[in-house]
């Protein structure tokens, strides 16, 4: 009898589904023989990455025999500065997933309970059933998070609660004054994982920043990265603020070297490129308009967004538009595994690109 690996795996692990990124544009090229594709699929910059980033890059090239800096000294002072909060109190991360995972491998423990929107990010869910903890999904409200919902979910065994402002897939995004009437509730001994990867895209006035709920909250943590508006998604690089003691904890269970010599350079670089972010988060802001304009021509329900990708109702299932879209030489992302079956998310991506979008889904719904 062969043994059976999957049966000896960890309870929670076996119940994993794993995660599913969006189609990379050469596995296209190969299934298809297509070339001319655009790939509006993983919320991607879509400008390239800043010239800093890439000049920083090439610096250290020279230098990849040696192990990064394993204390990430330079950029973690860089953010330290911009953001206001001491070096102490960063961690950072293989992109923000990994201090995500660092978090749930810090605190939860089988039996442990970890609470999360319905139609929220996906790593969550996965984080928590690698630790053999219990994932609980709280209906979602027209898409976006309920907090009270989610207070109300909060339990003996509850650790963590993630929320994602705004969310991924949904687009959704929760105010200032919803968030801290949840912060002031939430039992002082749950961490609360604020996710803020979009963060710098959005424009509302009403929209809160972790960072300066640090201070009143020392169950906070806000997380952010390098792989949107930043453009540095392939060098992988994020990170989590918190307290001191917090991220004391975090950077006991992180692998000495789980940010390498590129990203760290590359990050420190694009963080003082101002000009791309502002002319990153004015071209996002255009295109937004662009495609929920052209998704009203098409009579598609979308959900407004203030990330730098829309969700879309098909009005019918999704994944055949999905796989008539990718003969269009189109890459958008299926979100059916987020409960979502009839909607697609596309990212915003260059205006012609955004157009090509537009087209391609108008002759696949013909
Ligand atoms: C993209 C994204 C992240 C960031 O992932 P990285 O690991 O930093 O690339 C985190 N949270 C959400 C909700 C996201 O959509």
């Amino acid at each position: 009898m062969p043994v059976d690996f999957i049966a000896l795996a960890n309870a929670g692990v076996q119940k994993l589904q794993p995660y599913q990124p969006g189609k990379p544009i050469e596995e296209l090229e190969r299934e298809l023989g297509i070339t001319d594709i655009v790939k509006l699929a993983s919320n991607e910059s879509p400008l390239g990455p800043s010239p800093r980033a890439m000049s920083a890059v090439r610096s250290v090239l020279e230098d990849i025999h040696r192990y990064p800096d394993g204390s990430g000294f330079r950029l973690k002072a860089a953010l330290a500065e911009r953001l206001g909060v001491r070096a102490a109190q960063i961690t950072l991360g293989n992109g923000s997933n990994d201090v995500l995972e660092l978090i749930a491998r810090a605190w939860l423990k089988p039996g442990d309970e970890a609470v999360f929107s319905e139609h929220a990010f996906a790593v969550y869910p996965l984080v928590t059933l690698a630790c053999s903890a219990r994932p609980v999904a709280v209906p979602a409200r027209e898409y976006g998070h309920d907090l009270d919902a989610m207070l109300d979910a909060i339990g003996e065994r509850t650790r963590i609660v993630f929320v994602a402002n705004p969310n991924n897939p949904t687009g959704t995004w929760i105010s200032s004054s919803t968030l801290d009437h949840f912060l002031a509730r939430v039992p002082k001994d749950v961490l609360v994982v604020l996710d803020e990867a979009y963060f710098e895209y959005v424009e509302e006035s009403a929209y809160p920043d972790g960072m300066t709920r640090l201070a009143a909250h020392p169950n906070l943590v806000v997380t952010r990265t390098f792989s949107k508006i930043y453009g540095l998604s392939g060098l992988r690089m994020g990170y989590g603020v918190s307290s001191v003691d917090i991220a004391d904890v975090l950077n006991r269970v992180r692998q000495p070297f789980n940010c390498n010599s590129l990203a760290l350079a590359a990050a420190e670089a694009a963080l003082d490129d101002a000009d791309y972010l502002e002319y990153n988060r004015n071209l996002n802001t255009t295109g937004l308009a662009q495609v929920a304009e052209g998704l009203e021509q098409l009579n598609l329900e979308y959900i407004p967004s203030v990330g730098n990708f829309i969700a879309f109702d098909c009005g019918r299932e999704a994944m055949p538009v999905y796989e008539a879209l990718l003969r269009e030489g189109v890459i958008v992302r299926p979100i059916a595994g987020y409960g979502m079956p009839n909607h697609l998310r596309v990212s915003i991506g260059l205006p012609e690109e955004n157009e090509r979008f537009l087209e391609a889904l108008a002759r696949v719904l013909g």
